[in-house]
């Protein structure tokens, strides 16, 4: 007879539930909601790039890539990257493919982040940075952020560094606020950092999606801050292929070497005929180069929709969310609200305060504008009926 008692698991991650994105997503669907919370494209990429994809696939390139990324990729995206930032990475040493920012950003915290290491997070944060941190025994060290600026206040990151700092995760433009570095932010970074033994993992999946002439400012611009960055990229923002799951990681030799350790186990290489095709498709800049227009004419679309309503905002100066306060209109907390929009209303958003461990409400909702133009309207009058 069997006899004994099934071990219970004690989870590693306690806190973690299913993410917003997926409860939202679902949600929406289920009350056919449109749907401005989970961000992606409401269109679809260029179907040159899914005829390469095909074209690849049908000569055969079915099998393992390189486990680093194939080769014309790794070449395509140094030559882009020098282009772009005059940045020299070696293909051979310094770059590597993965399956989506995602695994970039858990390897890039893995390298580095051991059992009691402290990690500076810059909150609203990106949901999947503190699992990574908590999984490598790490202990995440907050700096809130605050609406309407989301400006990194220095001092007080000044104040929690300390010996035990090992990283630094910093997301420009940021996700969900849009809040972009300057060179000053860099600068200030620069100088906390010198003479301490502290690493950065910078996610950049929305470089090429910058507002009203702003440059995009990567960490690997500024040479100190070059020499310990992991900048983390996606080809999912920049071509609107979030489904693909394929991004970067750039990293000086020495830190690329202990990335690819943890890369080969945790996926070991990225989907073969794809990254053949982005190899050729990258040869066109201009495919990304007028990102910039596409998305401010969105999220200006958006904007003039809500003129008349009582949300209020400051337009993004980055990525494609737009952030806005509905403290004129109600008292509900966040959460709350974006349940209640999805089903009376019908529009669906992210609640901020889902990006703070604390959940601070700051009566501040995030809306997707990667949509079609009619998709936008339509919602923003939804809005101000409000
Ligand atoms: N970082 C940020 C800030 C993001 O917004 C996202 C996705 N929306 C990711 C990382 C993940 O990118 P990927 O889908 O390429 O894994
Ligand atoms: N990064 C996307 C967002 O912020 C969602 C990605 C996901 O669903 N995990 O909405």
């Amino acid at each position: 007879m069997h006899s004994s008692i099934a071990p219970r698991l004690t989870s590693k991650l306690p806190n973690v539930g299913t993410t917003i994105f997926t409860v939202m997503s679902k949600l929406a669907s289920e009350v056919g909601a449109i749907n401005l919370s989970q961000g992606f494209p409401g269109f679809d990429c260029s179907p040159e790039l899914v005829g390469l994809v095909e074209t690849y696939m049908r000569k055969g390139f079915n099998q393992y890539a390189p486990m680093t990324g194939v080769p014309a990729l790794r070449e395509a995206l140094a030559q882009k990257t020098f282009e772009q930032y005059k940045v020299a990475y070696n293909p051979d040493t310094e770059i590597t493919v993965t399956s989506g920012a995602t695994e970039a950003i858990f390897a890039a915290i893995a390298s580095v982040v051991r059992p009691g290491d402290e990690v500076i997070v810059l909150e609203p944060a990106y949901d999947s940075y503190v699992p990574a941190i908590e999984l490598n025994g790490g202990v995440p060290v907050y700096v809130t952020l605050t609406p309407p600026q989301y400006a990194v206040d220095w001092e007080v990151v000044r104040q929690k560094i300390t010996a035990k700092t090992r990283m630094v995760l910093v997301n420009t433009p940021h996700n969900p606020t849009g809040y972009t570095w300057t060179t000053d932010d860099l600068n200030q970074l620069a100088e906390l950092i010198r003479d301490r033994p502290i690493w950065l993992m910078s996610d950049e999946v929305y470089e090429h999606i910058l507002f009203d002439g702003r440059t995009h400012h990567s960490l690997m611009t500024h040479p100190e801050l070059q020499e310990r960055t992991f900048v983390v990229g996606s080809f999912g923002k920049t071509f609107h292929i979030t489904g693909w799951k394929i991004g970067y990681c750039l990293a000086p030799a020495e830190l690329t070497t202990e990335f690819r350790k943890i890369h080969q186990y945790l996926t070991f290489s990225t989907v073969t005929p794809i990254q053949y095709a982005l190899a050729d498709y990258l040869q066109n800049p201009t495919h990304y180069q007028q990102l910039p227009d596409f998305y401010q004419r969105k999220r200006d679309v958006f904007l003039d929709g809500l003129k008349g309503s009582r949300f209020t905002c400051t337009p993004a100066e980055g990525s494609f969310f737009q952030t806005v306060s509905y403290k004129a209109i109600t008292d509900e907390s966040d959460y709350e609200l974006a349940i209640r929009l999805t089903k009376e209303i019908r529009v669906a958003a992210i609640p901020v305060s889902v990006f703070y461990h604390q959940k601070n409400d700051y009566k501040i909702l995030r809306f997707c504008f990667a949509k079609d133009d009619a998709i936008l309207q339509e919602a923003a009058e939804r809005l101000s009926r409000l």
